[in-house]
């Protein structure tokens, strides 16, 4: 399956035209990319966060799943892993790190034919496709933010939420806050390119591998980084306006006030998610989350259809299992807005040479 993380400047435009777009590479939407394939229609997948596995992957990569048909036991990431390996196949694109902003519909040229959907991303990429399958899980998550008033003016600068080029912290004093794999995983890979690495959390302990963990205290113990307990009090900066550069982080314990030399922080607390666009759609909604007819997982608009946590019908389980049942007859419908012109003929994937083809020698 290729990727991107391309970002466009403000005002580019690039169209992407495809059968369907799945917004959201959850477990719900790489197993529906996977369907798409089987019904031979062409999908692209879009996600906000810069990789594929929404809550499994975000929120329990090593919490054992044991309700997926035909598999008594796994781990939610070897889940994705193995959702991914499914896809590959088909080879369709995923695009990382853009989120769905607005939908419109784009009625045919001299009334002929049948409408498309424009689906435009945050980064001004576009999507013209005959359907839209909303995979969104539980929202677009996004990093939990820094509240100190100053952090806001130094983000992307010298406030961070994410790691996206390690080269950018060579030679800098650099905080990391939190207590989380992400925050320790970093504050480990950071210390061999910054000046000098700290990690600071409010408590003694982690939720954080204990492999990781360990790997934490021997790192200090070597006194390759600095581990320091407490919250953030303060960001002290010297130049004004977008010149304004970090240069202290006042950090308050139970002992008191210090201050930590800093030019960068990195700050991964999590993530939250929040209702996003999508909610703004203008189709007919549950709180918060998209009602659909669940005979097609159609929702209220022609075209836009809903699987896994983001849709709400009577007596919904949230549940991944469902998500796939969602995925799979959604999509049924969705070829008929591609191909009007062709009936869906059911085929079994075993006696389907083509796909066979495709899906034993992948
Ligand atoms: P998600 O996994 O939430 O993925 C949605 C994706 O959409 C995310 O990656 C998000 O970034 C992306 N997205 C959202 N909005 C946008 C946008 N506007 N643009 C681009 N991308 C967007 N279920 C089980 O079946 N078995 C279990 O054992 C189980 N255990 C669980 C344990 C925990 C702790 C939790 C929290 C959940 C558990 N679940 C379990 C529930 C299961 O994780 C969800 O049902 C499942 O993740 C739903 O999949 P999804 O693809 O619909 O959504």
């Amino acid at each position: 399956m290729s990727t991107d993380n391309t970002t466009f400047p403000p005002g580019a435009t690039e169209t992407t035209t495809t059968d369907v777009l799945i917004v959201g590479a959850g477990p719900v939407g790489l197993f529906a990319a996977f369907q798409a394939g089987v019904l031979g229609l062409k999908c692209e997948l879009i996600d906000v966060l810069d990789r594929a596995g929404g809550q499994c992957t975000e929120l329990y990569p090593e919490k054992p799943i044991y309700d997926i048909p035909a598999v008594p036991g796994c781990l939610a990431q070897d889940l994705v892993d193995r959702l991914l390996e499914q896809c590959a196949p088909f080879a369709f694109p995923m695009h990382f790190s853009q989120r769905a902003e607005s939908v419109s519909e784009v009625l045919p040229a001299h009334g002929k034919g049948h409408s498309r959907l424009l689906v435009t991303t945050d980064t001004n990429k576009r999507f013209d496709v005959a359907a839209v399958l909303v995979c969104a899980g539980v929202g677009a998550f996004a990093p939990q933010r820094v509240s100190l008033p100053e952090a806001p003016a130094l983000e992307d600068r010298h406030v961070h939420y994410a790691v996206r080029d390690v080269s950018r912290f060579a030679g800098k004093r650099v905080i990391v806050a939190g207590g989380g794999d992400s925050a320790l995983d970093w504050a480990l890979a950071l210390r061999k390119v910054a000046a000098r690495v700290t990690l600071l959390h409010r408590r003694e302990g982690f939720r954080a591998a204990d492999g990781t963990v360990a790997a934490m205290h021997a790192a200090v113990a070597a006194g390759e980084m600095d581990f320091v307990i407490g919250m953030l009090g303060a960001l002290k900066t010297a130049g004004d306006g977008n010149d304004a550069a970090l240069t202290e982080i006042e950090v308050r314990s139970r002992d008191g006030v210090q201050t930590l030399p800093a030019d960068e922080l990195v700050a991964l607390y999590g993530l939250v998610s929040e209702p996003g666009p999508i909610a703004q759609w203008d189709m007919d909604m549950r709180a918060g989350r998209i009602l659909v007819d669940t005979t097609t997982y159609e929702s209220s608009r022609r075209g836009i259809f809903a699987a896994g946590d983001i849709a709400y019908y009577h007596n919904k389980q949230k549940l991944i299992l469902s998500g796939f049942h969602e995925a799979a007859l959604a999509l049924r419908k969705a070829y008929h807005y591609a191909f009007p012109e062709k009936s869906l003929v059911h085929v079994h994937t075993s006696n389907n040479a083509a796909l066979k083809e495709k899906l034993t020698h992948a």
